[in-house]
């Protein structure tokens, strides 16, 4: 868990931390390799939000870091 995640588990109540973790796992982000990482493995937290904006992330296959669009995923929902 990143600094972000476990800081947030201090300040939220269980049920909200379930409810983002599940959010966050719902955005991802696509590796020029072609792998869609999510915005909770790379260590972040998004949540009520919308959008699809660019950011910098890092991916889990290949460990390189890209720039890349988030989007809105729902079918990558996973509990790995
Ligand atoms: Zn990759």
């Amino acid at each position: 868990m990143s600094f972000v995640q476990s800081l947030a588990k201090r300040l939220f109540p269980a049920s909200w931390m379930t409810a983002m973790e599940e959010e966050s796992r719902t955005w991802a982000m696509r590796c020029p390799c072609g792998v869609y990482t999510s915005i909770w493995e790379m260590g972040g937290i998004r949540y009520k939000a919308s959008g699809q904006p660019h950011r910098y992330g890092r991916c889990r296959e290949c460990g390189k870091t890209f720039w890349g669009q988030l989007e809105h995923r729902a079918d990558l929902l996973s509990r790995e």
